[in-house]
């Protein structure tokens, strides 16, 4: 087993003079630390100091970043996609903690989706007949702020998943015949080092009855540094693997995100992409439709939007389902199917992700089922019963 690749030692090369926090057009790319993942890993801003460095703090977000719950953490290469002035900004608002986070409002849990209830061994999540998601890591280059996981993640001195206790999980895989389908996440698996990465992969894959792997990652959109050349050589040895991209605004798509996915794409990983729909962030049709689209264009298909999960305050970042449903609506027709995801709650109690959608039946008449269309005309079809 490796080391472990992300003790800061190892990830700032030796000798190396710190990098400006911004390109130097002056330096060719292979003298610019800025395009090193390990060195965006290592200089990941945590505190208030950091940040003023990249934006203009509001007293609210300074008081609640010496007391948040779930730690900040923002790659350099992020921190520059956020408005340095506009507190609103929704890039700022996913990855910057505000005092809303301490408001405990109803309904909201530590563990909503009771993963702690379907974890047969540690680290493996088993709720579907055929499929597992296995918490490779609880590190992430970045922290979103409404994260699911919150409960388990940016613990990365204590308290961490470690390579040592995927024997178990990849024991339990072992001995489950009926899992088909491995969905590797956690925290973000493409935190881990190339060595580790590929050890786990390649476990998993000597796994006689196991047909796809998954990985489920924001890096390519925080850090689409980590999508090397050497990355992707590694990844296509373990196909069929896929990838289900979290991203959540079209501005996060820029000419780095571009190539990193495009990368991904040319190696045969067919990609999917999850949408947490927030408040304020990204809950209006032409921001999803934006974005659905954008990443149509980078070869990734729009596979889930989810309603947001009830973790502990996170009401400010959720809308009602209404609103949902009104964005499904105004993808439908008017846009590639292609771009419309599937809208998803992740049942609180465990109960798996449930699909919601418009209603397109209006209702029965004898034999004529009676629908209505994207631009709401009505149609009858013959449906014998
Ligand atoms: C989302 C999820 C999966 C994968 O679900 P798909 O609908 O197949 O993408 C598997 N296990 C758990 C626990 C999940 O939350």
């Amino acid at each position: 087993m490796p080391d472990d690749p992300l003790l800061p030692e190892e990830a700032e090369p030796p000798g190396a003079t710190p990098a400006p926090f911004s390109h130097n057009k002056h330096l060719p790319d292979k003298f610019s630390y800025w395009h090193d993942w390990r060195w965006q890993m290592a200089h990941r801003i945590k505190t208030v100091e950091e940040l003023s460095k990249f934006l203009f703090l509001t007293p609210s977000e300074i008081m609640a970043l010496k007391e948040s719950r779930l730690p900040m953490s923002i790659t350099p290469y992020y921190a520059r996609l956020l408005d340095p002035v506009n507190d609103r900004d929704p890039l700022r608002r996913t990855v910057v903690p505000t005092l809303k986070e301490n408001t405990i409002h109803f309904g909201e849990e530590k563990d909503p989706l009771s993963e702690e209830r379907d974890t047969p061994v540690e680290g493996l999540v088993h709720r579907y007949p055929d499929r597992v998601l296995l918490l490779a890591t609880n590190g992430c280059a970045t922290y979103c702020r409404y994260c699911t996981r919150s409960r388990l993640v940016g613990k990365e001195k204590r308290d961490t998943v470690k390579p040592t206790q995927w024997g178990k999980a990849l024991d339990y895989i072992r001995a489950h015949r009926e899992i088909r389908d491995v969905l590797v996440s956690g925290g973000d698996p493409l935190t881990l080092s190339d060595a580790k990465l590929g050890w786990l992969l390649q476990q998993i894959r000597q796994i006689p009855h196991v047909e796809i792997i998954r990985i489920g990652t924001k890096v390519p959109i925080v850090l689409p540094q980590r999508i090397t050349p050497h990355l992707v050589k590694l990844l296509r040895r373990f196909h069929p693997l896929f990838m289900s991209i979290h991203v959540t605004h079209p501005r996060e798509l820029t000419e780095e995100v571009s190539l990193a996915l495009n990368r991904l794409a040319d190696s045969g990983i067919p990609l999917g992409s999850q949408t947490v729909l927030l408040k304020n962030i990204n809950d209006d049709v032409d921001t999803i439709k934006q974005l659905m689209q954008g990443l149509l264009k980078m070869r990734v298909r729009p596979y889930y939007l989810y309603q947001c999960d009830p973790i502990l305050g996170s009401a400010h970042f959720r809308t009602p389902v209404s609103k949902g449903l009104e964005i499904i609506k105004g993808l439908r027709g008017f846009t590639s199917g292609y771009a419309v995801p599937h809208y998803v709650i992740d049942a609180p109690g465990g109960g798996g992700k449930i699909p919601l959608l418009p209603e397109y039946v209006v209702g029965r008449e004898g034999n004529y089922l009676i629908l209505r269309n994207y631009e709401g005309k009505t149609f009858v079809y013959p449906d014998y019963l």
